[in-house]
């Protein structure tokens, strides 16, 4: 984990939030490379999700919403964790993280548990009342069920299907820790998938495999992927069950997204609380019913550091080791990286030709600082799948050399099927 924090740093990937004020607990800003590879593993999840099925159509809701909703779901009541204090050195914990019997920071005596409602609160508008409390969202799912009707009438979707939705949440959590794996600001990718009831054991059997794949389709190793099974203590009161996809972080097998049959929990309370039918009228059987969910909810934050820790290899090449990021190349921040052999102004002119010619298409970057190993060496450290690399007898014969990032073969092309030839790689 800390070659990953300092890679993250050295390269641009994550910088700790507010640095030059001495930084701010468990918040992280994503530098240069790290805004490319969220935004591409987003899109991947979008385009595997939403885009390449029929049964799924997206939201992109508020952060914060009625505030009956918070209590409609049940987060108000009990969206809270058991919290500990010790009475020496006052460090809190989560009762359920730790052994109760002494403090683990200094071995003091720690208080009862006593439960801490995990939501961040604030106020609409200039007056500070309890009349004007609003909530940051801790998941981006209840939007999905507000949504439903609005949706159903909107799309004429028929069931089973699905909305998705990518955004932040916030939970104010009593311990974080582990770099980017938990933290009180986050992004999660969240499926609300309707189901008619009686159906709903084999949506959600056929949802847990069809993200276990994902994940392998992301580029992840099998082996370092599991399932694992929640057992009855575990599982929420409404849920009918719950697995988790865990990956083997250095930390530990632990969970990136948890998938749920949620039943009609959901939409009964929404109902309930708001008034408004959410029933769902299936024309075909003439009968109306209240549809089952399930929900794969899987959190982007876990899902980089997952594909980073997967991805990194240090190998020997050439008597020296080079660090590598395995990415699959169509989540990699920077696709294409165009270098000039040296920085020779003969060959500038043409370099800069063929990075116009590329930047349209591809992610690319422009790097003619240093010896062209070392610059190799730092593209592979950020995962970059290509290299183009301009010399002086591509002035006389118009070809240039590309070197591929894990074999680090290099073959020789003309410039007029460069495109062509990335293009073709890429897909
Ligand atoms: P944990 O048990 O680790 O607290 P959870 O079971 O509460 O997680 P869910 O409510 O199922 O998490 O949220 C779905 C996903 O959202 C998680 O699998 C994770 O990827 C992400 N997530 C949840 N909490 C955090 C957090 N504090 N920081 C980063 N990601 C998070």
């Amino acid at each position: 984990m800390e070659k990953i924090v300092s890679l993250c740093k050295r390269r641009g990937f994550v910088f700790q939030s507010s640095e030059i004020y001495g930084g701010l607990a468990s918040c992280w800003d994503y530098g240069p490379l790290g805004v490319e590879l969220k935004r591409n593993i987003k899109n991947y999840w979008w385009k595997k999700v939403v885009q390449e099925r029929d049964d799924m159509v997206g939201i992109d809701a508020s952060i914060m919403m009625h505030p009956q909703v918070w209590v409609a779901s049940g987060h108000v009541a009990g969206f809270s964790d058991p919290l500990v204090e010790c009475k020496d050195c006052r460090q809190r914990f989560r009762s359920t993280d730790i052994d109760l019997n002494k403090c683990p920071n200094c071995g003091g005596v720690l208080s009862e548990p006593r439960m801490f409602n995990l939501m961040f609160k604030t106020f609409m508008g200039p007056v500070e009342d309890a009349a004007n409390i609003v909530y940051l969202r801790p998941e981006t799912a209840q939007a999905q069920f507000v949504n439903f009707e609005n949706v159903l009438s909107t799309t004429r979707k028929k069931l089973p299907f699905g909305i998705a939705q990518v955004g932040k949440s916030f939970r104010n959590e009593i311990t974080t820790g582990n770099f980017i794996f938990r933290t009180r600001e986050f992004e999660q990718m969240e499926i609300e998938y309707f189901v008619k009831p009686g159906t709903d054991e084999h949506w959600f059997d056929y949802w847990v495999n069809e993200r276990l794949n994902y994940y392998v389709g992301l580029g992840i190793k099998k082996e370092n992927l599991r399932l694992r099974q929640h057992d009855k203590e575990e599982l929420a009161h409404y849920a009918k069950g719950c697995f988790d996809v865990d990956y083997n972080f250095p930390i530990g097998w632990s969970e990136i997204e948890g998938i749920a049959n949620r039943g009609d929990f959901d939409l009964t309370q929404h109902s309930k609380f708001s008034g408004k039918t959410l029933d769902y009228f299936d024309e075909e059987k003439g009968e109306r019913y209240l549809p089952y969910v399930i929900e794969p909810s899987s959190g982007v934050d876990r899902t980089l550091l997952a594909v980073l820790v997967d991805a990194y290899d240090e190998e020997v090449a050439d008597k020296e080791t080079r660090v590598v990021l395995h990415i699959k190349p169509e989540i990699a921040p920077v696709k294409v990286a165009v270098l000039p052999l040296s920085r020779n102004e003969k060959l500038s002119p043409m370099s800069k030709e063929v990075s116009a010619l590329l930047r349209p298409h591809f992610m690319t970057q422009y790097d003619d600082a240093q010896s062209i190993g070392r610059r190799y060496r730092r593209q592979d450290e950020i995962g970059t799948p290509y290299c183009v690399t301009i010399d002086f007898q591509s002035l006389e014969d118009n070809q240039v050399t590309i070197r591929e990032r894990d074999s680090m073969q290099q073959v020789r092309v003309p410039v007029s099927g460069l495109l062509d030839e990335l293009m073709a790689r890429f897909s």
